[in-house]
């Protein structure tokens, strides 16, 4: 049985010191990396595995891409904080680069995704009582069944997810949830004049990656037009090129309201978030009202316009959209009686497992670390594969290769 593989003694001493000294707040595959290069990681023990969870979509660009390391190294030994007390000769570079770049007139920047997601909210509350003219304390935001938009006791006041709200109340009010993909739910729910903005992941990461009818994007847009509503996207783990577009938006050529960016951002080298929208909605925060020490720091700003930059340079948008066709292609060949549905939309992609045994995904996954490719289960049954953007045909091909060897594996 998998679950009894051997583990190393180097392996199993790491695995003890974070067992005994931290939170047990993850379950991570039991596996010790000490060095990432492309679309490889490595272990402690020297082996080599196919990355195909990439930091949750963070490391887009592939591990230790030469450029943002190089940009890293560069502006760390220059300045690397200020705080927002004073100016910085990158923030404004920054902020000029990442507005052109999505097409925003202004850009606030945080640090990790859920701050980014919290600032999203904000503003939408503030441009409901000074724009719209909702009634004071009134505002509520419409979000989707299945989200995911981080742990802060704000965001997880609307998550559906039973574990990540239990023993964690009172919550914060002001939220209602809907079906996702449902646009005749999201109509209803704009009927309350009380709504300032549709929240959603455009294709939702967390919960299995679960691609919403095509015409969705279109009709969310054209309903936040018609009752005055903020469209608001978090493309935190579905955008930066990973679904064969620079936004998963961009599908539909679809603009939203709120744009909020983070993960594939800096290519995973450190915490760098971003919200972006146009005067109207930003200008409605004035000094004081929102912030954080590192946001906006100069070694997130070099880091986050090499990052940028290199997904256009590099054509990783396209790359993500020939690689998604070939892997799902080649997955749904093998046949395999324990794979229910291959789904996704460029490299962000997912397998539901069907198997009489309740654990078959933990088990596949640790064949799969086995046999050399690294992948982790989501809600039990779903296993996504999200490379680096860089992999290429021979690697995908390899890997197939190792998801129909350890699927065979699987008893
Ligand atoms: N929003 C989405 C769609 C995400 O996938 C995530 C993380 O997985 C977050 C927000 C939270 O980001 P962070 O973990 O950087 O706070």
């Amino acid at each position: 049985m998998p679950s009894t593989l051997a583990i190393t003694a180097n392996t199993t001493h790491y695995l003890e010191l974070e067992e005994k000294y931290g939170a047990h707040n993850y379950h991570p595959l039991p596996v010790v990396l000490n060095r990432g290069e492309g679309v490889f990681l490595y272990d402690v023990d020297g082996k080599r595995y196919y990355d195909f969870l990439s930091g949750y979509s963070a490391v887009n660009q592939g591990h230790c891409h030469p450029k943002i390391i190089e940009a890293l190294i560069k502006q760390a030994q220059q300045l690397t904080l200020t705080s927002r007390a004073f100016h910085n000769n990158l923030l404004g570079e920054y902020e000029q680069y990442i507005t052109a770049f999505f097409g925003y007139e202004k850009v606030l920047p945080m640090n990790s995704g859920v701050e980014a997601v919290e600032t999203a909210i904000k503003l939408s509350r503030k441009w409901a009582y000074e724009v719209k003219g909702i009634a004071a304390e009134q505002a509520k935001i419409i979000v989707c069944d299945g989200n995911f938009h981080g742990r802060t006791i704000s965001v997880i006041s609307f998550s559906a997810d039973p574990a990540a709200k239990k023993n964690y109340g009172p919550f914060t009010a002001g939220f209602e949830m809907i079906a996702f993909n449902d646009l005749v739910a999201l109509e209803k729910a704009f009927q309350d004049k009380h709504v300032a903005a549709f929240l959603f992941e455009p294709i939702q990461g967390e919960a299995g990656v679960v691609v919403p009818d095509a015409g969705y994007f279109k009709g969310v847009r054209d309903l936040c037009n018609e009752y005055h509503v903020l469209m608001v996207a978090d493309e935190i783990q579905c955008g930066l090129a990973r679904t064969g577009k620079m936004l998963a938006c961009d599908h539909e050529q679809v603009r939203p309201d709120i744009l909020i960016l983070g993960k594939a951002l800096s290519g995973g080298v450190l915490p760098v978030s971003a919200v972006l929208c146009d005067d109207d909605i930003m200008m409605t925060i004035k000094p004081g009202e929102h912030g954080s020490t590192y946001g906006g720091n100069p070694l997130a700003c070099a880091v986050a316009i090499t990052a940028l930059q290199i997904l256009k340079d590099e054509n990783m948008a396209a790359n993500a959209e020939a690689m998604g066709i070939l892997l799902r292609n080649e997955i749904t060949k093998l046949n395999s009686p324990f794979i229910s549905e291959v789904r996704g939309m460029g490299l962000l992609n997912a397998i539901v497992i069907k198997h009489s045994n309740p654990d078959a995904a933990w088990e596949l996954c640790l064949l799969l670390k086995e046999n050399g490719l690294l992948a982790k289960p989501t809600h039990g049954d779903k296993i996504r594969f999200a490379p680096p953007l860089i992999i290429n045909k021979e690697q995908i091909m390899a890997c197939v290769g190792i998801i129909n060897t350890s699927l065979k594996q699987l008893v």
